[in-house]
């Protein structure tokens, strides 16, 4: 009888210990993640650069100032140096060159990027409308802000469009030569998306396991997962008010939005805006607003454009191409009806 108490109570105590034990560890996870939690801080930094608001949010263990100050002058670099109105800049320079012009990496990989994107969105997108850009006065736009726009005239509008078309672009792969034939280059449509690019690559040099993202008027960049696990959520703008018709899930990536309501004029009740269809030299109609979501900022962007010109009257192109190269799309149509890629819902959706 007293051989069984005893054992009993050995059990009994051993099982308290391992309870204690357990207790402590336990207090002692939660005490270490909340601590970390609190840790995790988001630091906000805001600029005006590629001719918009740009916002950056950034944890990182690193110096968050010192990332921001490198961002931003990336940014500022990039901004003139793809300036086709800047007489220093690259582009310029081939705009105004005649015959092959060697360029620099950077300049060279771009446009190569820019013309791949117009080659497998059929033109849609195509980096050299310049020509048709300035002819409807959406050149310097922001400084045009007071001036009166006006329909260009057909004739304008065709004589122009034989001096535009991503195919009369030659690249010499050899020499790292441009030959533009006479169009004029405006990488306007990608341009805030390699900057996100340039500014993903900046942050995650300085410190790999930073997260937070970067927004350069309505576009971003997904630097990584909020708290460093939870999905950042982003609204999608109504294009017709001030509202979020939608929201999307997001850790990693980037999401391009292309609107009618940023850049545009107004000429007898018509809007007239700034992303320009080759196929008619008027801006594109069949849409007004394109949202697209893709692994990369520059193919968000590119697509973005794109998926805008192709509208609602080629949309079974777009939901052909686009998924294919890892791209989803949300298309508001000119009669506010809202189409999607299959696989769009899924970023709807926390999993
Ligand atoms: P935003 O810059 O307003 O976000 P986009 O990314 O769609 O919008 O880029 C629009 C800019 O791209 C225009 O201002 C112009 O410089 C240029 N662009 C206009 N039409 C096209 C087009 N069809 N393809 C490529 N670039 C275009
Ligand atoms: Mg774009």
């Amino acid at each position: 009888m007293r051989k069984k108490n005893s054992k009993d109570l050995n059990r009994l105590s051993r099982i308290s210990l391992i309870f204690t034990i357990l207790l402590v560890v336990l207090i002692g996870v939660v005490l270490i993640t909340s601590f970390f939690k609190k840790n995790v801080k988001y630091e906000t930094f805001e600029t005006f650069s590629l001719g918009t608001y740009v916002q950056l949010r950034i944890s990182t263990k690193s110096n968050a100032t010192i990332i921001a100050r490198e961002i931003f002058q990336e940014l500022n670099r990039i901004t003139k140096k793809f300036d086709p109105y800047n007489p220093e800049s690259i582009i310029y320079k081939l705009n105004n060159s005649n015959g092959w012009l060697e360029v620099d990496d950077e300049t060279f990989a771009v446009v190569d990027l820019s013309l791949q994107y117009a080659k497998i969105t059929n033109g849609s997108f195509d980096p050299t409308l310049g020509r048709l850009v300035k002819l409807w006065g959406f050149d310097k736009f922001a400084e045009k802000e007071n001036k009166t726009f006006k329909v260009p005239a057909r004739v304008e509008i065709d004589k122009v469009l034989k001096k535009c078309g991503y195919e009369k672009v030659e690249m010499d792969y050899k020499n790292r030569r441009i030959k533009t034939n006479g169009v004029w280059l405006d990488l306007g449509g990608i341009v805030k998306g390699y900057a996100l690019e340039r500014a993903y690559q900046i942050a995650k040099e300085a410190d790999q396991e930073c997260t937070g993202f970067i927004e350069a008027g309505g576009d971003i960049r997904i630097l990584g997962p909020k708290f460093g696990r939870d999905y950042w959520i982003i609204g999608i703008r109504n294009p017709r008010g001030s509202d979020s018709i939608d929201y999307i899930y997001l850790k990693s990536g980037a999401v391009a939005t292309s609107g009618d309501y940023e850049r545009f004029f107004v000429v007898n009740g018509k809007r007239y805006h700034h992303i320009l269809d080759i196929s008619t030299g008027y801006p594109a109609t069949s849409a007004i607003s394109a949202t697209v979501i893709a692994d990369d900022a520059i193919k968000a962007d590119a697509f973005s454009t794109a998926a805008f010109v192709l509208g609602k009257n080629k949309w079974l192109y777009t939901r052909t191409i686009m998924p294919k190269n890892n791209a989803d799309v949300f298309l508001v149509t000119d009669e506010l009806k809202y189409l999607k890629t299959d696989g769009f819902v899924y970023y709807e959706n926390t999993y």
